[in-house]
């Protein structure tokens, strides 16, 4: 049996290599040059930029990275970050996110001490759903098979999250609150479920807010040395994984994929198709072929969210943290995301590879709303372009001091360079924001042969998200088989 998948994102990479584990044959078509998409790690004037992702999460003992190295037998280019995972700089405080459980509990104590209740919960919550998620729940269903195995992935102790079902995160949170602790916990929220306190499902929310505690690992070379690593294996397994291949169409015939075309007319057939892309990206594929559902989907589900990010090389002289993540909340009572609240990686101090000597690599990313970058010309997408970058620069010097004119080179990128890039249609990028359990989206197509993978299916964005998907998908096509 052949599977066929369009896209090398982590999501493709990841359910072809577990798929071709399982004794499939396996073809991986990407459009771009090099693996990973909003994961990969792109090469400019000396740097390796992460394209978007810079996080990695998932490494720790049941973590889907781990997972999934143990199943193929392959190794992590990973260390353990030691100490936080990241710094929220507040106006007036500064929030550590240590790994370490006693010492981050020691953390929200003495900065929010009348949030420990809040913690102890979310903790609760977390637990439940992280072991959950380490049983194999095919969530939503896609079929009947995987309806029955839903029960198999409960335990006595999940019924404590019932009363949670339909519930947000602001339920949870303390009546006593403060508008810089709900910043901080809107902060955590929309970089790792799309949607702050007032939308985030609570049972989701409450699971990412543990994100810094499961197993965060800095990456050498970069974001996109998981990418490569797994392409390497599905390489060296006999998979094949083929560059500059951008899928144009998709030949359909009696509820069926046949065949994906590309842009240099080459025609692949397969049994099985699977697409890591959104479902504008999928419907844009099968044309006119497009199931109703799928076309009715893309009118009604709301747009993801997009990125405005800046890239940036810094010198290390003057920018010599050792904590390579920290977060800006410039206003806690303004709305997050557009400039308001940005994210900064910068390259670990003991990885050269990243930058020429003495510089480091940094990214700097901002929410932004997709609608906002549309239908401007030229002109005014620059300008939008300029004041951004302003924007996000003034709140890395929040956080660390003096990086402005640290930086000796400043590439900007915004929602068409994502469209460009990782050819996600109007640089929708981070999956859907996950409101609720019931509202989720699955692999199906309305294809019999054709399902999603990537961070558009439960449970979404993050490398491990994508993961955990993924191998919801090889199951689920190993077993239709
Ligand atoms: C700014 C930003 C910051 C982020 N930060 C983090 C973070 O810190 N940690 C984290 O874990 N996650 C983070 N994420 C999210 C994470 O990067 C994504 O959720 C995840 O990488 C998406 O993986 P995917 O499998 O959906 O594929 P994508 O990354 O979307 O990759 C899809 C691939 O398919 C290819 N493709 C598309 N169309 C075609 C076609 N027609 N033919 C052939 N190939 C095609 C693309 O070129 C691309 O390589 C971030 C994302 C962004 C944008």
């Amino acid at each position: 049996m052949h599977v066929l998948i369009i896209g090398a994102g982590i999501g493709g990479l990841t359910t072809a290599a577990l798929l071709l584990k399982q004794g499939w044959r396996v073809t991986v078509l990407e459009a771009g040059t090099y693996p990973g998409g909003c994961a990969g790690t792109f090469f400019h004037k000396g740097y390796r930029f992460d394209a978007g992702a810079t996080l990695a999460g998932g490494f720790d003992p049941a973590g889907p990275h781990t997972r999934v190295a143990e199943i193929l037998g392959l190794e992590w280019p990973v260390t353990p970050i030691p100490d936080a995972a990241w710094v929220t700089h507040l106006p007036t405080e500064s929030v550590y996110q240590w790994v370490d459980p006693a010492r981050w509990r020691e953390e929200y104590l003495t900065r929010f001490p009348f949030s420990a209740r809040f913690w102890q919960k979310q903790e609760q919550l977390a637990r439940i759903a992280w072991d959950i998620a380490s049983r194999d729940f095919p969530w939503p269903p896609a079929t009947i098979a995987e309806a029955l195995r839903l029960p198999l992935a409960l335990r006595p102790e999940t019924l404590a999250a019932a009363p949670y079902l339909f519930r947000k995160v602001r339920h949870l949170l303390p009546r006593e609150t403060t508008p810089a602790f709900k910043a901080f916990v809107d902060g955590n929220l929309l970089i790792s479920a799309q949607a702050i306190s007032d939308h985030a499902d609570a049972l989701y929310g409450a699971s990412v807010l543990d994100l810094p505690r499961r197993g965060v690992m800095h990456v050498r070379g970069g974001m996109g040395a998981i990418a490569e690593t797994l392409v390497s294996w599905i390489q060296a397994n006999g998979g094949e994984v083929k560059y500059r291949q951008r899928v144009t169409h998709l030949e359909t015939a009696n509820g069926r994929v046949r065949a994906a075309v590309t842009a240099r007319q080459m025609r692949f057939e397969a049994d099985v198709f699977l697409a890591n892309l959104t479902p504008w990206g999928l419907e844009a594929l099968l044309g006119e072929a497009a199931p109703g559902n799928l076309r009715r989907e893309t009118c009604s589900r709301p747009w993801m969210w997009g990125a405005f990010v800046v890239h940036a090389g810094v010198r290390a002289e003057k920018i010599s943290t050792s904590i390579t993540h920290h977060q800006v909340i410039v206003d806690v009572n303004q709305p997050l995301g557009e400039g308001n609240s940005v994210f900064i990686s910068l390259s670990p101090l003991d990885d050269p590879s990243r930058a020429p000597a003495g510089m480091r690599a940094a990214i700097l990313s901002t929410h932004t709303r997709i609608a906002d970058w549309q239908g401007l010309d030229e002109a005014a997408y620059e300008e939008r372009k300029a004041v951004y970058t302003q924007k996000v620069l003034t709140a890395a010097e929040r956080a660390l001091p003096g990086f402005r004119a640290a930086a000796e080179l400043v590439l900007p990128g915004a929602p068409h360079t994502y469209e460009f890039y990782t050819r996600r249609p109007f640089g929708m990028v981070g999956g859907f924001p996950q409101t609720s359990l019931f509202a989720a989206r699955g692999p199906q197509t309305g294809f019999g042969n054709l399902w999603l993978v990537g961070d558009s299916i439960f449970p979404g964005q993050s490398t491990a998200g994508v993961t955990l998907g993924a191998m919801r998908v090889a199951r689920l096509v190993n077993g239709k088989s």
